[in-house]
């Protein structure tokens, strides 16, 4: 059977989000994006919403600490018992480590990390392209190439920590969603 507790490695801007989706309609499993749970604290204006928005806006990562209590509320409502995608969480050794401890108490494991492989230089061009079309507001040059430097030497390592717990599947993340989607089912079966 195919995996279903599943986790999207990868740059900011390598197709993460869309390729979630598409297991979403294939898998029936829901996505747990954590920067689409700030965005949404963001536009509520909470204070929590105002702190983070001076955070995403610069490219820097949220604290360990708010995002595993915002990710251990998340993954323990039921809609999350039968699998989930998880897209942009973890993203550092402290939050893997911490996702490890809240999925033991829970009694399941990480069945499959896919890292979706793909040219930095390409997806800084993306990134640009997908400012330009949803005007995200942490989609400027700058914070662009600070979050590809805070994925380098925060999240990168995780490929290696998913490798040695043997669950890690490199996936080519540049061709079209398509190929990049039946990549992804390759890697889940
Ligand atoms: P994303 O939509 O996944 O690219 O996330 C947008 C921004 O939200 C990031 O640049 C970070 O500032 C913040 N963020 C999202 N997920 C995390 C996380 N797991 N750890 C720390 N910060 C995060």
């Amino acid at each position: 059977m195919s995996a279903r507790r599943i986790l999207l490695l990868g740059p900011p801007g390598a197709g993460k989000g869309t390729q979630a989706q598409r297991l979403v309609d294939r898998l029936s499993i829901p996505q747990i994006s954590t920067g689409d749970m700030f965005r949404a604290a963001v536009a509520a204006g909470t204070e929590l919403g105002k702190q983070l928005k001076a955070i995403m806006d610069s490219g820097e990562l949220v604290s360990d600490e708010i995002v595993i209590a915002v990710c251990r509320e998340r993954l323990t409502q039921g809609d999350a018992g039968d699998g989930f995608i998880l897209d942009g969480f973890p993203r550092t050794v402290g939050q893997a480590e911490a996702l490890d401890g809240l999925l033991d108490s829970l009694g399941v494991k990480l069945e499959c990390c896919v890292a979706l492989v793909v040219d930095d230089e390409a997806i800084v061009q993306r990134l640009l392209k997908r400012a330009e079309i949803e005007g995200r507001s942490d989609d400027n040059e700058e914070t662009i190439l600070n979050r590809m430097r805070v994925y380098r030497e925060q999240t990168k390592p995780l490929v290696a920590y998913y490798r040695e717990r043997g669950v890690l599947v490199e996936v080519d993340g540049m061709g079209g969603i398509d190929a990049v989607a039946q990549g992804i089912q390759e890697a889940l079966a």
